[in-house]
């Protein structure tokens, strides 16, 4: 929904928020956001923000949901602030909420939707998602751990352009854990497209949002439209396709969508946290279908790539960040490239408040709260993908309620490296395999630690994994 952006926090009537100057400053914020960002990011994401509240040297800004908020808070806070205090040498901080704008709520309920509404509803919820600026084949920095994903997505995308457009595998299945890159690849895939042969319909839009147009197209009896949408593109491309799984529906739906598109060799491109057959909640024959094509795993970065991608990042932000600072955080900030980024544009806008280059001192305390998040290393997750790996059998297993051995041994191996290597407790662990007793983690743990001593073989695997994990 289209919301209205200035005033309607602020009625309660808020001084500050009233104050002309301020409302002024804000304006000329937005108008600077959106030369930056470009038009699209713009739409999605800033757009929205509302003013919502001042006072001292904070300011607040509203945004419609989490999401929202998450994601404005990752990549546009720095900036948001840094433009702030240069508008306003008094604001120090710069908080985003969640918040509603004051709007009547039925509105949203009412049956028969005022024709305004439907209207404003209309150009807010085009197919395709905006694309982000940034995210092009240019600006992504490759190393080990993502080059078949790179390869295959600009094969993709040169493929797509080809007089005769062909498609080198259907779908491209892009997989990894959250912040390694696979929407910037979806989003490049759009853009090189979009420059080489805008003729090309592509369509990219999240698995959310797919699920969201389908069950508005029910709720209006408007499946066809719908459908031709998706059915008359080029490439389409889906993001976090694991939001699919479960919607029976909507996997109907997505399913016939796919099938019609590759049986007239239409590019799919489809991304999800986990590979198509540890996708749960998902169909079989969706799961094997989606396997069909090339499926490139993303994997944890490493220290020479999340360098790389620093170097690069600090080069375009043209603020002087020292090659020490950046080894400090290659080293120190491992979870993923988003974390990464917002190490890298916290220190950017600290350096520019104060004027000073960053030392590994400044960065130590103006990150600590990140450094310290990221000491805490392995987790339940990490340790039951790793030893899935290892033993060769499916995530899904972990949690799965399956005895064979061949499944159940390498769970208690898991719930056992979980014990040592995290500071989680017996219920904890047993929850996050499939809802399992305290009881059963401990039996696990006896039974490993048992078996260890009498068995050298699984020594040594216990011995590797840890080692793997740790490090
Ligand atoms: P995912 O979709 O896998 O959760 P994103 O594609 O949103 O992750 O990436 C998170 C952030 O990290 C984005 O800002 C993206 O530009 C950046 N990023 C990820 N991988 C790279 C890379 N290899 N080079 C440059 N930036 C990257
Ligand atoms: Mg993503």
């Amino acid at each position: 929904m289209v919301t209205s952006i200035e005033g309607a926090p602020g009625r309660k009537g808020r001084s500050a928020v009233g104050d002309a100057d301020l409302q002024l400053q804000w304006a000329r914020i937005r108008g600077r956001l959106k030369e930056e960002f470009g038009e699209a990011a713009f739409r999605s994401w800033l757009k929205a923000m509302t003013l919502a509240d001042a006072s001292g040297d904070r300011i607040k800004i509203a945004v419609p949901n989490r999401f929202h908020r998450d994601w404005v808070v990752s990549h546009y806070a720095d900036r948001i602030l840094t433009l702030w205090h240069n508008a306003n040498p008094a604001i120090k901080s710069v908080e985003v909420v969640i918040g509603t704008p004051a709007q009547p709520r039925e509105a949203e309920l009412a049956a028969p939707v005022p024709a305004e509404a439907a209207a404003a509803e209309e150009t807010a919820l085009e197919v395709g998602a905006a694309l982000d600026p940034r995210f092009t084949f240019e600006n992504f920095v490759t190393g080990k751990p993502n080059e078949l994903a790179y390869a295959a997505s600009k094969r993709v995308a040169e493929c797509a352009c080809a007089p005769k457009n062909t498609v080198p595998f259907n779908p491209l299945f892009l997989y990894g854990g959250v912040g390694l890159g696979k929407t910037h690849l979806m989003h490049a895939i759009a853009w090189e497209i979009r420059k080489a042969c805008p003729k090309r319909k592509v369509i990219y839009l999240s698995a959310e949002k797919f699920m969201f147009q389908f069950i508005r197209a029910l709720r209006f009896k408007d499946t066809m439209a719908f459908k031709e949408q998706f059915r008359s593109v080029d490439v389409l491309m889906i993001d976090d396709v694991q939001f699919i799984s479960g919607k029976d529906s909507t996997q109907e739906e997505f399913f016939h969508t796919f099938n019609a598109l590759v049986d007239q060799n239409r590019q799919i491109v489809i991304s999800a946290d986990k590979s198509p057959s540890d996708l749960e909640g998902l169909e079989e024959r969706m799961r094997s279908r989606l396997g069909w094509g090339l499926v490139a795993d993303i994997h944890p970065t490493t220290y020479e790539l999340r360098l790389g991608i620093l170097q690069a990042k600090a080069e375009r932000s043209g603020v002087e960040i020292g090659p020490k600072v950046l080894e400090f955080l290659a080293h120190k900030i491992t979870s993923n490239v988003r974390e990464l980024e917002g190490a890298l544009n916290r220190l950017v806008a600290h350096a520019q408040l104060v004027g000073r280059s960053v030392t590994i001192e400044t960065a130590q305390e103006v990150l600590h709260d990140l450094l310290r998040a990221n000491d805490r290393r392995v987790t339940i997750e990490e340790i039951q993908k790793r030893v899935a790996e290892h033993y060769n059998i499916r995530l899904g297993d972990m949690h799965s309620a399956r005895r064979a051995r061949a499944v159940a041994r390498p769970r208690q191996v898991a719930m056992y490296l979980a014990k040592q290597l995290t500071p989680r407790s017996l219920p904890e662990i047993g929850r996050k395999f499939g809802g399992r007793d305290h009881t059963t983690v401990m039996h696990a743990v006896r039974k490993i630690e048992e078996l260890k001593a009498q068995d050298r073989t699984l020594a040594e695997d216990l011995e590797l994994l840890r080692r793997m994990l740790e490090t």
